[in-house]
């Protein structure tokens, strides 16, 4: 989608630490990391994020989840926990919108979150 922040990203027009990639979605650093490991997980197509997901993306989503897991195994999140967030809507803290999955591990995370 044209002017869209992660739409350019998966296509290349915007740099990223890109962390794993494959046809249907693409993973890389927070720009601004809030745990020592700090991910966003996207769908390389343009949904606006989880209220627009549609039945026909049910199995994108089980990907993009399943891909968040390896990430969090592959970075060393496993073994003393990590969180996986989506936040949805403004008052959810949304401010890029196009679907993504945050992968936060690396410290003690609080709850309930602020
Ligand atoms: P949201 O607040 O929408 O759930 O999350 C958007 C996330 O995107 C934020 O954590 C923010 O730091 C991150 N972000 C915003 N712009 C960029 C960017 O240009 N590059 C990267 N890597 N992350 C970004
Ligand atoms: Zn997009």
């Amino acid at each position: 989608m044209k002017d869209c922040l992660f739409c350019k990203i998966s296509q290349g027009e915007i740099p990223a630490q890109i962390v794993y990639e494959d046809d249907q979605c693409i993973a890389f650093r927070d720009v601004n990391p809030v745990a020592p490991i700090h991910v966003l997980i996207i769908p390389r197509e343009h949904i606006s994020g989880i209220a627009a997901v549609t039945n026909a993306q049910q199995a994108l989503l089980g990907h993009l989840l399943l891909v968040a897991r390896r990430i969090a195994q592959d970075l060393g999140g496993e073994e003393n926990g990590y969180r996986l967030v989506l936040n949805n809507g403004v008052q959810a803290g949304q401010t890029v919108f196009h679907l993504h999955i945050h992968l936060l591990a690396g410290r003690q995370l609080g709850w309930p979150p602020g």
